[in-house]
């Protein structure tokens, strides 16, 4: 019995969210008595696996197969499930991506495992199997048993701590037994979006709305960004308008996130905007108008024109380095 954990990479490094699932993993495996695994798939660079001992993961598995370079979902949830059936996992656990998203349920309906996803905390297990999980983006939470013998679930990112275990874990190889149909589907190539940081996985954002007034002035946006190490994020009429590409459009018809950092400049806050950024952990809010709805969600709020403020803080920024 073990719990298992997939942990993404991104150019062979670790994701954040990977040492979020394994931590959670970790906790799962304590509750229920057994220890925890983590999986990953493809190349990774050198020394990453083994850094997983240090949070709570007691073995990992890698299949190095360059098959797998490529993020291929049938291929993966083939893969996984068989890692599952190997170390007789009774959880699977995933942390809530775009690769996610496809691979989690189909690890499910072939492990014939109920499934939770959008999970916000480790399960109670006193009288059965319940997680409590974040739904209607953010404005509610349901309660949700998981009655079959396996479990897949997948967590909503930047919810949980990442803490130190001071543990280690040995590195083995895993080999799936993968067919030509597994690889139906092929990623012919993969673009990068602009920016170095990305957006669902960054811990600062920094997001522009329409009172930028244009796409001429996004580098008030970018330099503090840049400065903070931040990705950038932008409105939906923003990029209605074309002024930022659509895969920066935030809320409730964008990307949701939950970062630590989220800087809104010239938002106004309606309740679609907010939809998809309210569980950030801090809310910075720039407007020149005190009325702007989005200060009722600000932890901080400046009342100001961003053509004057923002140079400021990003010089700010700059100086503490
Ligand atoms: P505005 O509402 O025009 O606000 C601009 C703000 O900038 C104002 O508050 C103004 O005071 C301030 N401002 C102006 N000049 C300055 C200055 N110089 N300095 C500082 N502040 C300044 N919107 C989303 O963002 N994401 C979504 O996912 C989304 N989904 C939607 C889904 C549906 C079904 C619908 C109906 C709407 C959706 N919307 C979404 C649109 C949403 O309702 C708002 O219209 C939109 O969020 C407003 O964008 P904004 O704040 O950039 O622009």
């Amino acid at each position: 019995m073990s719990v298992l954990i997939f942990v993404e990479t991104d150019e062979g490094a670790l994701k954040k969210s990977a040492f979020e699932a394994v931590n959670y993993g970790a906790k799962v495996a304590q509750q229920l008595g057994t220890s925890a695994t983590a999986l990953a798939l493809g190349a990774v660079n050198g020394g990453e696996l083994e850094k997983l001992g240090n949070y709570g993961a007691a073995k990992v598995l890698h299949a190095a197969d360059e098959k797998l370079n490529e993020p291929v979902i049938q291929a993966y949830a083939s893969a996984i499930a068989q890692a599952a059936e190997q170390e007789g996992s009774q959880v699977v656990i995933f942390s809530k991506s775009s690769l996610s998203d496809g691979v989690a349920s189909r690890v499910a309906a072939r492990l014939q495992a109920g499934m939770a996803a959008n999970v916000i905390s480790l399960p109670e297990t006193s009288g059965g199997f319940v997680v409590k999980r974040s739904i209607f983006t953010g404005k509610a939470f349901a309660n949700s048993e998981i009655t079959t013998e396996k479990k897949v679930l997948s967590l909503k990112k930047n919810t949980f701590a990442i803490e130190e275990t001071g543990g280690s874990a040995a590195v083995e190889a895993f080999s799936p037994s993968l067919s030509d149909a597994d690889f139906a589907v092929r990623v012919k190539g993969v673009e990068k979006a602009t920016g170095d940081v990305l957006l669902p996985e960054a811990e600062r954002v920094v997001s522009g709305g329409r009172g930028l007034k244009g796409p001429e002035n996004w580098n008030l946006v970018e330099d503090l960004a840049k400065a903070l190490g931040a990705a950038t994020a932008c409105s939906k009429p923003v990029s209605d308008a074309d002024w930022r590409p659509h895969h920066e459009h935030v809320g409730q018809t964008g990307i949701k996130i939950s970062p630590n950092l989220y800087i809104a400049i010239g938002i106004s806050g309606a309740i679609q905007h907010l939809a998809g950024v309210n569980s950030s952990k801090v809310i910075v809010v720039i407007n020149k108008d005190p009325e702007a709805p989005f200060f009722k969600a600000a932890d901080y709020g400046i009342v100001g024109d961003a053509f004057e403020v923002v140079p400021k803080i990003t010089e700010a920024v700059k100086a503490l380095d």
